[in-house]
């Protein structure tokens, strides 16, 4: 169905038509006639499934003359960004309708201006839950004349602490008024809302978003835990997005992984809930300028933001929630472009976590090498040679320079070479090394040679047999069984190690942490008379919890390449012979 079946007024239809809306999504098409009869509806679908229009154009619509100065729509949003994205996208809608004035009110950013803003005779006014209060509170806000109230994300608002301002705010708007509620999801406490601050609610389900992840290829990689960082910059130098999306489920590890990325001469950016308005608003209008390649994001900070040309997202968590994986990869693949998704396994239990997601989403996820940096090194290469050979040709000082360069003695091949050995050195200089382990010699640790390896952390830092071995498989990515005898000090512990696996381990286990403990590892020089607390492990009954799921290398799984969803390898010939 398209929008100009529906009976809108012409300066709106105008406004969509040059926004270049045609055909209506799902939700728009079940719910705008609704919204447009005055009907309260609960409207559930997923990210970029156009929502903001779904609720923004009956909005828009609904104002007339003697609305001018009173405030007759509120939509309450999540987020600031959320908040400043629908007033921009609503005045898009009412381009031609002037007496729509559409003001936005968050935290984070000058009263006084907001202020003004309503002043001036804002009738749409689109807000964050705690500044919406602060406003009415302050009489800067007035809703007596309140015909609609909108819940966008409601279920991201309840997850953020927001209930209580929003029973606040329903109960404070008259009783005569619309009530419409948009969530992705419908936990108890959203329908405890719907029924009692709606009546007589339409629910509209869109059922998954199988539309937008459609579109999505997806990927899954088997990486060491202590591994993800140098992972994720491998994926990045071989895919090299020219904008992708990096999701965490921490602030802190957003600040860490940006910080990382940045030294890597990555231009990566951080965005998360703790920094300031202004400052998120800058990494915002850089991601979106494509100054800034990567952005590195927590759920709640990125949910519903809405960039256009994201070439790919990586989940450097696992999402806690199956929603949450549809939110994350529907950053990419908007407006019927293709994107990609890559999502980073450490465990098996996250294997199983992502395989629910496949089931859940019903998408398709394949599991993928991760990519060798030979190859990283030989398509840069291709690049560079590709480059070079189609470059236009250079400035007449180039060729004085190479002259005076031959004169010195360094000859014109002599002179490329050292330029472009330059940049690919650098090139190759960010890329993590991850070399391979050797694989143990058949029949186990049985007759190889051991060494001890030392760790800084003991008893009185509550070190533990199967905290120690975890942290170790994680690292390593090796099999609990490659490792023998740990002894536990009080200030350091002992582990036997595969000789030929020493440098390995040293390498990898670096930097690890366990309890949040940063460790150090060395060569054990042995001599210690501390009386230790041992555990062979091989003889332990920790053994089960400590054996990790299958062999490992520092790249994952090397066995054959796990696929989750209704995968068909051969859907693709198939298309291809009917035509
Ligand atoms: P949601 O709130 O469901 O996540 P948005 O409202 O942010 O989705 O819309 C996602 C994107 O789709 C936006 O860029 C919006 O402009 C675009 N869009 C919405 N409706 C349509 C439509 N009918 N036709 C084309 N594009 C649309
Ligand atoms: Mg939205």
């Amino acid at each position: 169905m398209q929008f100009n079946e529906l009976n809108l007024s012409q300066d709106i239809l105008r406004a969509v038509e040059e926004l270049g809306f045609s055909e209506m999504t799902e939700i728009q098409q079940e719910s705008i006639p609704l919204l447009l009869q005055g009907r309260d509806v609960v409207g559930r679908s997923n990210t970029g499934t156009g929502k903001t229009a779904a609720f923004g154009i009956p909005a828009v619509e609904s104002i007339t003359e003697n609305d001018k100065k009173t405030v007759s729509v509120l939509i309450l949003c999540p987020t600031r960004e959320l908040a400043m994205q629908a007033c921009e996208e609503i005045r898009k809608f009412a381009k031609y309708k002037r007496i729509v004035k559409a003001s936005a009110v968050y935290g984070g950013a000058s009263m006084e201006r907001q202020i003004m803003e309503l002043k001036r005779g804002a009738n749409i006014v689109i807000g964050t839950p705690g500044r919406v209060m602060d406003h009415i509170r302050r009489r800067t806000l007035k809703l007596d004349n309140l015909r609609t109230v909108i819940l966008d994300e409601a279920d991201e608002m309840l997850n953020m602490g927001f209930r209580e301002d929003i029973e606040a705010i329903l109960a404070d708007v008259p009783e005569e008024r619309q009530t419409v509620l948009f969530s992705a999801t419908m936990p108890p406490e959203i329908l405890a809302i719907t029924e009692k601050y709606q009546r007589d609610p339409i629910q509209v389900k869109i059922k998954s978003a199988q539309k937008t992840v459609e579109l999505i290829d997806q990927y899954w990689f088997m990486v060491a835990m202590g591994r993800k960082t140098d992972a994720l910059k491998l994926l990045l130098a071989a895919y090299s997005p020219e904008s992708a999306m990096v999701f965490c489920n921490t602030k802190k590890t957003v600040d860490e992984l940006s910080e990382e990325l940045i030294k890597s001469g990555i231009r990566a950016a951080g965005l998360h809930g703790d920094m300031k308005q202004a400052q998120r608003t800058q990494v915002m209008n850089s991601f979106k300028a494509k100054t800034t390649a990567v952005l590195v994001a927590t759920d709640v900070a990125a949910r519903g933001i809405d960039v256009s040309g994201i070439d790919a997202v990586f989940n450097y968590d696992l999402p806690q929630d199956n929603e949450y994986y549809i939110h994350r990869i529907g950053r990419t693949g908007r407006a019927g472009m293709k994107g990609t998704a890559y999502t980073l396994i450490t465990s098996r239990r996250q294997q199983y976590d992502l395989k629910d997601i496949a089931r859940y989403t019903k998408a398709t996820i394949a599991e993928l090498p991760l990519p060798d940096k030979e190859d990283i090194i030989s398509a840069k290469t291709d690049a560079m040679i590709r480059e070079i050979a189609e470059a236009p040709r250079p400035i007449e000082n180039a060729y004085d320079i190479l002259d005076r360069l031959a004169a010195k003695g360094v000859d014109y091949r002599e002179a490329a070479a050292r330029l472009i050995g330059g940049r690919l050195q650098k090139e190759i200089e960010s890329l993590p090394e991850f070399d391979m382990p050797k694989p143990l010699k058949k029949g186990g640790r049985a007759g190889a040679r051991t060494v001890k390896i030392d760790l800084s952390i003991g008893r009185t830092k509550k070190a533990a047999p199967n905290f120690i071995l975890g942290a170790l498989v994680d690292a390593t990515g090796m099999s609990g069984q490659d490792f023998g005898k740990i002894d536990i000090f009080d200030t350091h512990t002992t582990v036997e190690v595969p000789e030929a696996e020493y440098d390995y381990i040293l390498d990898s286990a670096n930097s690890m942490k366990i309890n949040g403990h940063k460790v150090e590892v060395k060569l054990y020089k042995g001599g210690s008379k501390e009386k230790s607390y041992s555990k062979d492990r091989n003889r332990s009954s920790n053994r089960k919890a400590a054996k990790p799921d299958r062999k490992k290398s520092a790249y994952g799984s090397r066995k054959k390449t796990e696929i989750f969803g209704d995968y068909t390898p051969n859907r693709r010939k198939r298309t291809k012979n009917r035509h």
